[in-house]
């Protein structure tokens, strides 16, 4: 029963009621997809600069309603954060695409692999055990592995993700910062906690192209270049992501960054496509 000003009762309304029915049904439906197999990878190219070599790729998660046909992780992720599934999908993700990158290495190609990591799945208290365990089961090396924290959602406890980002570096493993600039707190978690690299969000990015009206193009340069130069200064890895034209590939090259990831130079595919991207193997 909800209650409205003056403490009266207020009956739900049919529109509401209905959405509430949709979104508890496909709660459950993402549930069985995580226990079932009814999710998917795309693993998306990353590449570094100025080479344009190679170098990994980010495993991007895909969940194909036997209902709805695909749906967006920009409409599932949330819902899966807000009720919790996001932990075991986290893993299932994890698992897979240490699966998927330990094929490929043993097919002779030594990449790295990123996943996304929610932060309350970061937070459970044998994370950095299931990591482990995920790596292990498939003879991965953590050198291989990097994981994506995204830092528009706040960390409750600093102490803890420091003993969780401190444990996976001695397995070798690496911690960017995603979607960077977003946040509310970028320069101050970058003081607090010990990540190597960081991603710089799309929408910086986009902003060079005059693509959005916020800034112009000069003012979107000095933020980049400002980044950038944070970033260098405290040896830190940088990564742009969202990358579609070769202008803005030519200015993030001209500006240091070091990696970059894109429509521009590949799409989020199944396995079996991204393979187009991996160097022949002599022999
Ligand atoms: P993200 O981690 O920032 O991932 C990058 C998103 O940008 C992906 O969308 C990707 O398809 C898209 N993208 C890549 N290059 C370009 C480009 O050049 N232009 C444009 N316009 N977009 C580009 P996607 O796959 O829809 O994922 C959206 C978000 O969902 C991700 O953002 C991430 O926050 C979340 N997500 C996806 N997979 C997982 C997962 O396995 N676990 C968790 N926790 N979150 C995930
Ligand atoms: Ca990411
Ligand atoms: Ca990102
Ligand atoms: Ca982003």
């Amino acid at each position: 029963v909800k209650r409205g000003p003056g403490n009266r009762v207020l009956r739900y309304t049919p529109a509401l009621s209905t959405a509430e029915a949709e979104r508890r049904r496909l709660e459950r439906e993402l549930r069985e997809a995580v226990e079932g197999s009814g999710l998917s990878l795309h693993y998306q190219p990353q590449f570094q600069l100025p080479s344009r070599q190679l170098t990994g790729y980010e495993a991007l998660v895909r969940w194909n309603n036997p209902r709805l046909g695909p749906v967006s992780p920009a409409s599932f992720i949330p819902i899966a954060e807000e009720t919790g599934v996001i932990v075991e999908l986290g893993y299932w993700v994890l698992r897979e695409a240490c699966r998927q990158a330990a094929a490929w290495k043993f097919a002779g190609r030594c990449l790295s692999m990123a996943v996304n990591v929610s932060v309350r799945q970061f937070e459970q208290p044998d994370f950095v055990e299931r990591v482990v365990q995920a790596l292990h089961g498939v003879g991965l090396p953590g050198s291989q592995l990097v994981l994506e924290l995204t830092e528009s959602l706040v960390l409750h406890d600093k102490d803890l993700a420091n003993r969780h980002i401190m444990a996976l570096r001695a397995h070798g493993i690496r911690i960017a910062i995603d979607d960077f600039g977003t946040g509310y707190s970028s320069l101050s978690l970058l003081r607090q906690l010990p990540f190597e690299q960081l991603k710089i969000d799309r929408s910086f990015i986009q902003d060079f192209a005059g693509e959005t009206q916020a800034i112009s193009f000069q003012e979107a340069r000095v933020v980049m270049e400002g980044v950038t130069a944070i970033a260098r200064g405290l040896g830190l890895h940088v990564t742009a992501e969202g990358v579609e034209t070769e202008e803005q590939l030519q200015l993030l090259s001209d500006l240091g960054c070091d990696k970059v990831q894109g429509f521009l130079l590949g799409r989020p595919v199944p396995a079996a496509e991204a393979e187009v991207w991996l160097p022949e193997i002599g022999g």
